[in-house]
Order: C-alpha cells, then structure tokens, then sequence
C-alpha cells in the first residue's frame, strides 16, 4: 500500500490580498480559501492525510476552520516557502510516506483530477510538477528594460502546485539546502532540481489559479460563485397607534384619514418596516439604533431619509437590493385604491424598477389592535444581493 501525504504551507503573512487577515483565512464563495484547499486534499482518495504548515499567530484562526481527522495537527513554518515546506517534511519523518504532495494554500481550485495526474507522475518519475503551456510570447530584458533575449515559448512551462516527490530524496534535498544555507527556492522542483533529481512536469489546469491580490479574490470570486452570490433576506415590522389628524402618512405618500398615525417621527410604518428589512438583510443594527427616538433631531423627519440611508448602507457594502416586499395589516384606511401610489412612491425612493417592489394590504378580520383600529402595522421583507466577504 502505497502512503500518499499532502504537505499544505500556509504559513505567510500576506495581507496584501485585504480583508485584514492573512490571505489564506480570507473567504472566496464563504469559505476560508485554506479551507478549500484543505477540503480539496482530504476529499481525494488517494491522499491519506494532510500536514497543514501555519503561522504561529494563526493558532485560532486555523482550528476554526480544520476540517476533517486526515488533517494532521499543524506545524509552525518558518521565515521563507522553503523552510515552512521542511518543517512540514520534518513533521512527516517518523511516518515516512511513500509520495509527498506540496500544495500552496493560495490555490484552492486543483481539481481531483490534477492531484491524481501529480500522484501518478510522481510514482513513475519520482519528483512531477503541473505546468501550464504559455500562450504569449516571453522576452528577457536587462535592467534598462532592454530585450536581451526571445525565448522559445515552446520549451516554457509555468509552474503550479501541487507538486508531487517521493519522500525521502525531497526531505534529504531540503536537509541538504538548508545546511548549505540555499533559502531562496521559490518551489520545490527548483530546491530537487539543484539537488539533482530529476523533475517531470505534467499538464497542468487553469482553473488551478494562484489567488494573491484583492483581484485575484473579486475575479475567482465572480467566475466561480457568481458576483453578489451572498443572499440576503431580511424583515422588519412597524407598528403606530392612531391619535388625532387627518392623514397618515404610508410609503412616503400622505393618505387622508380621519386620524393620523402618532410616532416621533412622521410614522411612516411602511418605510419603517421597510428600513428594518433592509438593515436585518445587512446585519447591521436596526432603525432605533441608527435612529434613536430620543435624538430630537428626528422630531416630526421624514421617513424617506430613514430608507435613503438603509439603501446607501447597501450600496456601501458593493450590494444591491433585488426585491422589496410590504404586506400593510389595517382595518381603514382603504389601502387598495393607493397601493399602485405607494408602490411606486416606494420604486421611486429606493431607486428601483417597479418589477422589484411590492405592496399588499390585508385587514386582521377585526382581531386584535388593528382589528380594533387602533393603529396599523407593516410587515417587511427585503432582498439584498451582497458580494461573498
Ligand atoms: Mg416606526
């Protein structure tokens, strides 16, 4: 029986991806992107454990999201690729795996396929790396930009993981560059390469991208989950007593009545309702919080700045509003013959097609507070599009 491990380095620092974590923990399509590439190993047949090779300060961080029993405890990596690549190795001794895969945590898409081709290669030629033909034409230049040299694009291969090695002469290459002080190897085929092995690339995939730059996320985002993939659904409820007046005010339309809906502000249960749903979509507070009744500057205000800025709160975070849904429960006024007024009133403030806006009315059969006429209460659903974070 042949033991296949898979040695996965996630060990860098790198922040320039954004999110303010390192760039490994940052989430593509929901997932953390190690969390991918780990789920990618362990849900292969052949590989029999995985050996994760993280940063000290990613303690926390990785056992939220380790996976499955075939991920070995983590070790520390060191300072470059190379020596958190050893320790990993060095971690695998006393197990002495038969074939070794060394797999980047950046690149989260190999297939099942490719982890195959790399395990099978490498079983033949004993040191197999993926690489990619290259379609565009490659030029050596000096310092001063100069072309020196036009290289024969046919003998180019660009380089992925995983790469796949029998174990012991890829542990004994790294014990020997590391004690004759070589840590510049960018890959592993570079470090087997000097140390004399012989390297065999197979076909690699190009779906099995490197993801370093916050492009890099938008881009693998976008082809692979669909831009604004995270659906959000939320829903808010209002309710005002009636007192004294003669009109109400509904979806930012004043309605005549023989009362008024009494509130701190103009009572706007429609657009209140509405605000809470947008802002339960977003996770983000709801209308008292961001509008304290006891702030008296939102005395007698009205409510269509209350939506202009749940709706901006969505536009800020690259979203967008897909549906909005109000069902008013009342006994009077009549809402029927305003509801096409209200829906568009509504269309209008949110900045959306009327396709994407709707409007109900209902009585509560005379049950209950509205039943009673004693107020009216609004029921709001909405449906925000937000980029996957
Ligand atoms: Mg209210």
């Amino acid at each position: 029986m042949v033991e296949i491990v898979a040695v996965v380095v996630a060990a860098g620092r790198g922040i320039r991806a954004g999110g303010g974590v390192p760039k490994q923990f940052r989430t593509i399509g929901g997932e953390p992107m190690l969390r991918r590439a780990l789920a990618m190993l362990v849900g292969h047949p052949e590989v029999g454990a995985i050996q994760p090779v993280i940063h000290p300060d990613d303690v926390e961080r990785f056992r939220a999201i380790a996976c499955d029993d075939t991920v070995l405890p983590p070790v520390f990596g060191g300072a470059t690729r190379q020596a958190s690549v050893r320790a990993g190795l060095e971690a695998l001794k006393a197990r002495k795996p038969d074939i070794v895969l060394i797999h980047d945590a950046a690149r989260p898409f190999a297939s099942p396929a490719l982890i195959t081709r790399a395990i099978e290669t490498a079983t033949q030629s004993g040191a197999a790396v993926p690489g990619l033909r290259v379609n565009d034409t490659v030029k050596s230049v000096d310092a001063d930009g100069t072309v020196t040299e036009t290289l024969d694009r046919n003998t180019l291969r660009l380089i992925q993981t995983p790469q796949a090695f029998a174990f012991q002469p890829l542990l004994d290459a790294h014990a020997r560059a590391a004690a004759q002080g070589r840590e510049d190897f960018t890959d592993d085929a570079g470090l087997a390469e000097w140390a004399g092995l012989r390297v065999t690339v197979f076909e690699g995939e190009g779906g099995n991208v490197k993801i370093t730059n916050p492009e890099d996320f938008a881009r693998a985002e976008a082809e692979r989950f669909g831009a604004l993939g995270d659906v959000r659904i939320g829903t808010g409820i209002d309710v005002h007593a009636f007192g004294p007046g003669d009109h109400v005010r509904l979806g930012g339309l004043q309605i005549p009545h023989t009362q008024a809906l009494t509130g701190h502000s103009d009572a706007d249960v429609v657009l209140h309702a509405l605000v809470d749903a947008i802002l339960g979509a977003l996770a983000d507070g709801d209308i008292g919080s961001h509008f304290p009744p006891s702030d008296p500057k939102w005395k007698g205000a009205a409510s269509d700045q209350f939506l202009k800025f749940a709706i901006e709160r969505v536009a800020a975070r690259g979203g967008r509003i897909a549906h909005l849904d109000v069902t008013i429960v009342c006994e009077a006024p009549k809402i029927g013959p305003h509801r096409d007024a209200i829906r568009e009133k509504i269309a209008e403030l949110a900045g959306l097609p009327l396709s994407r806006v709707a409007v109900k009315a209902t009585t509560s059969e005379q049950l209950g507070f509205t039943g009673r006429r004693e107020g009216i209460l609004a029921h709001a659903t909405a449906t925000v599009r937000l980029p996957w974070e």
